[in-house]
């Protein structure tokens, strides 16, 4: 049985806490739920996607099936965040990316995909039905048509519609500087600060332990909003946006997907875990790489990271407040606020 009170503090400040502000504990994580099946995914559409995932584990079902079931719930919901109803890019063109890994390192991808409902389920269609992990735009189309996804009409929920008529009307593109250094700012706002100060997020990752202990991972996305067209985040990125090591754990990241990329963010935080981390430790190590990278414009993106290990230990962090995650096993089901480091 998970017990909240056990649940592990805010870690002592590190120096690399200290160097950006005050470290924040909100509810804490680091489930222990060894040997029983969980599914967690990223943000609030989260508990309805576990949900579905849930109805395959309870049964025994694999971890695979699982992931792709859970999170094509939300690729279902008419929302601004993912799925064929979402946020456009600054063409006003809905662009999907998706990516699953399953316990045998089988990977699918799939990138700059229109029109197609379901990008998690091509994406498993190319891991199971090609010799490639990643097919784009309109081949990824093409082959969508050919395993027989219709191809839809786009359709922007009323949210997003009204996000791109309020973008339209500066049509700015103001992407916050990638790299101090450097000074080049080219990455968009993924996610932005909305204006009530909560962070708009544009991904769902989920990661499902069945109950042979196997490991599976999903993301899908509509990726930054009022990205420039043809733009790639980090969610169709096998090693970025998602990892699974069957032997050590499972990552999955949100968040500005530049700043994910750079740092192979969810390959990291596995390899972390690999090296004796808790998934709590793995993902703030990783967390604290992109700050040190970012210098002083961390403070204008968000990265969270989601991960599992093989015990079946949970953990996250982020980068701001307001990261949260959905998990569900047979005795909890809840949102969970991951820590971070700056307000
Ligand atoms: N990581 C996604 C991207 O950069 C966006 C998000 O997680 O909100 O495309």
């Amino acid at each position: 049985m998970v017990n909240r009170r056990k649940f592990i503090k805010a870690s002592a400040l590190s120096s690399m806490a200290l160097s950006f502000g005050k470290v924040a504990a909100c509810n804490s994580q680091s489930f222990p739920v060894k040997g029983k099946a969980v599914v967690i995914s990223t943000w609030d559409a989260g508990l309805r996607a576990n949900k579905a995932a849930w109805e395959v584990l309870k049964d025994g079902g694999r971890a695979l099936d699982a992931v792709e079931k859970g999170v094509m719930v939300t690729e279902n919901e008419q929302n601004c965040c993912v799925g064929l109803g979402a946020n456009p890019d600054r063409d006003g063109f809905v662009t999907l990316d998706a990516c699953i890994m399953d316990e045998f390192s089988n990977c699918g991808s799939v990138a700059f995909l229109e029109r197609i409902k379901h990008p998690v389920s091509v994406a498993r269609r190319v891991m199971e039905k090609t010799p490639h992990v990643m097919l784009v735009g309109s081949g990824a189309q093409q082959f969508a048509v050919a395993e027989g996804f219709p191809l839809e009409e786009q359709k922007l929920s009323p949210d997003a519609q009204k996000n791109y008529d309020n973008w339209l009307k500066k049509s700015e593109y103001k992407p916050p500087a990638i790299n101090v250094e450097s000074k080049q700012g080219h990455g968009p706002f993924a996610p932005y600060k909305l204006e009530n100060g909560e962070w708009n997020h544009d991904t769902i990752g989920m990661i499902a332990m069945d109950a042979n202990g196997n490991l599976s991972g999903s993301c899908t996305t509509s990726g930054a909003g009022f990205k420039m067209r043809g733009r790639l985040g980090d969610s169709p990125i096998i090693g970025a946006g998602l990892f699974v090591d069957n032997e050590v754990g499972a990552c999955t990241a949100t968040g500005q997907g530049e700043d994910v990329i750079r740092v192979a963010g969810s390959h990291t935080v596995v390899e972390l875990m690999r090296q004796g981390l808790s998934p709590e430790k793995a993902c703030k190590t990783a967390i604290e790489r992109i700050m040190r990278i970012k210098g002083e414009k961390a403070k204008d993106i968000q990265v969270g990271f989601l991960a599992v290990n093989k015990k079946g230990e949970v953990g996250a962090f982020a980068i701001h407040k307001g990261f949260s995650y959905a998990i569900k096993t047979n005795s909890v089901e809840e949102m969970v606020n991951s820590k971070y480091i700056m307000e």
